[in-house]
């Protein structure tokens, strides 16, 4: 008695993603850190409708949303936010922690990114506000090492997941060439794939949308 604690802070993560689609190295990812730093919920919050690549677009953000909520559903610990979706543009992630610290005043946040995206970590925008609003916690896969990170101290932490070769691109690639993915992502996810024909080499209205 008589400590000036006030009330325990809740622990959120934040996965930030464009989840097209969501794979198991992703929820393994925010399974392990959420497990590592005790967190109480991981936030999935999937980009909005960001960078046009070359040849290929984004798939529509509502179909990168509902994967991500199938893929979530049954883990009381995980959510998925909506707000960069509803922001619309090119996703910054300033104003992702922005937002989420407005809507969580009580709680600290910590940001699960990729170490290859926290490579790039000192060439964003705002740097130090952004280690202001979160603890930065970089997650390796194999094939991506951290470079030199020179990144303020105690800002950032490394985990190493269990390693699972997984990515978007592959998946995608896999669809395309008519391979299956299961077990890659959720069951529930393969199957939306399918019925909304994502992925697919043959563009019946995918392209050029
Ligand atoms: P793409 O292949 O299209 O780049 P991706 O698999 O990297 O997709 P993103 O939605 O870009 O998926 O990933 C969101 C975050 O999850 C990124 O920070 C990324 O580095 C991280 N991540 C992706 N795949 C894995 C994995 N297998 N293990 C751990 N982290 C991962
Ligand atoms: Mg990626």
């Amino acid at each position: 008695m008589g400590e000036q604690t006030g009330p325990v802070k809740r622990r959120l993560g934040v996965m930030g993603g464009t989840f097209d689609p969501i794979h198991h190295g992703h929820l393994v990812a925010a399974s392990e850190v959420a497990s590592q730093f005790h967190l109480d919920e991981v936030i999935f919050v999937p980009t909005g409708q960001p960078w046009q690549k070359s040849h290929k677009t984004v798939s529509p953000a509502e179909d990168r949303y509902l994967m991500t909520v199938i893929a979530t559903a049954s883990n009381p610990q995980f959510s998925v936010s909506r707000i960069d979706i509803d922001r619309g543009g090119k996703t910054y992630t300033i104003d992702t922690l922005r937002e989420l610290h407005q809507q969580h005043r009580d709680a600290d946040l910590f940001f699960i990114t990729g170490a290859d995206a926290l490579g790039q970590i000192l060439t964003w925008h705002d740097a130090p506000e952004l280690f202001s609003l979160a603890h930065f916690i970089g997650v390796t896969r194999p094939g991506h090492i951290l470079a030199d990170p020179g990144l303020p101290e105690g800002a950032v932490s490394l985990v190493e997941v269990p390693a699972l070769a997984i990515s978007s691109t592959d998946c995608r690639a896999r669809v395309a060439q008519g391979d299956p993915v299961w077990y890659l992502v959720p069951d529930g996810v393969v199957r939306y794939i399918d019925k909304r024909d994502l992925y697919r080499e043959d563009p019946a209205g995918h392209d050029g949308r």
